[in-house]
């Protein structure tokens, strides 16, 4: 079921499941600010998932009440895990989905992170 983004934040999610170590991952990269792991269910040769260790809905909720050292880090942390695995060149793309029309499922804010192949158009028409 998509995610109302207007809904407070549920601890119950299984992202803040993985932060707290109660369910695993397969981990990319963590700092203070961010976990990356690979997604469940990839979509491109390289899809992993970068995820804030605050308690955020979505991207309106992080980009309303993430503090300023909150925001700087995760974006910080987005860019290490392209540039450590050689993403530059080859390219990368980057996609937030926030609330219904964008099917976003889990209720904790998520950049997915996909490479490995030329990607296509931006969205299905
Ligand atoms: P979204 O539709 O943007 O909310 O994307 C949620 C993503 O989380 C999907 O790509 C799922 O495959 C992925 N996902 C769900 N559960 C897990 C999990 N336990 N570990 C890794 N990825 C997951």
């Amino acid at each position: 079921m998509s995610v109302d983004a207007t809904q407070p934040y549920d601890d119950r999610n299984i992202f803040a499941k993985i932060l707290r170590g109660e369910i695993p991952c397969r981990k990319v990269y963590e700092d203070d600010f961010a976990l990356a792991f690979h997604d469940i269910n990839p979509q491109a040769p390289m899809h992993v998932l970068v995820i804030p260790k605050g308690a955020f809905v979505s991207w309106d909720d992080f980009s309303a009440k993430g503090t300023e050292a909150e925001i700087a880090g995760f974006v910080r942390a987005v860019g290490t895990v392209a540039r450590d695995a050689r993403l530059v060149a080859p390219g990368y793309r980057l996609l937030a989905n926030a609330g219904t029309d964008s099917h976003q499922e889990v209720p904790h804010l998520h950049v997915h992170l996909f490479a490995g192949r030329p990607l296509g158009p931006m969205l299905v028409r």
